[in-house]
């Protein structure tokens, strides 16, 4: 169920859950500012999460009220994730749902990053 990425930050959601170790995840990376896992239900051969430790609703949250050192550590890790998992040369795509209209459906900011093959077209399944 897409959620209201105007709600305040829900604590229990699934990412903030991971974030506490209460849940498992297959960790990629991780640094003082982002955690990186891959995603339950991938939608391309490599299909990462990238998430800031940070308490986000979404990226219009984030940007509005993120302190800049964590919105450029959150940023960097992106990219290290991208170069550390080889995808940096031949290419990936990243993606970042916001509210009802993208269909969010985690109330915690997360860049999916997609890659390991063609990619197809940007919009369809
Ligand atoms: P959204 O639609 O909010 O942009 O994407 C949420 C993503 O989180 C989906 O791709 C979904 O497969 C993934 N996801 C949901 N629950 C879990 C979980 O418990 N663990 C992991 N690793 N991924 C999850």
């Amino acid at each position: 169920m897409p959620i209201d990425a105007t709600k305040p930050y829900d604590q229990n959601n699934i990412f903030a859950r991971i974030l506490r170790g209460e849940i498992p995840c297959r960790k990629v990376y991780e640094d003082p500012h982002a955690l990186a896992f891959h995603d339950v239900n991938p939608q391309a051969p490599l299909h990462i999460l990238v998430i800031p430790k940070g308490a986000y609703v979404s990226w219009d949250d984030f940007s509005e009220r993120a302190p800049a050192d964590e919105i450029a550590g959150f940023v960097r890790a992106v990219g290290h994730v991208a170069r550390e998992n080889g995808l940096a040369v031949r290419g990936y795509r990243l993606l970042a749902n916001v509210g009802r209209n993208a269909g969010q459906e985690v109330p915690h900011l997360h860049v999916h990053l997609f890659g390991g093959g063609p990619l197809g077209p940007m919009l369809a399944r």
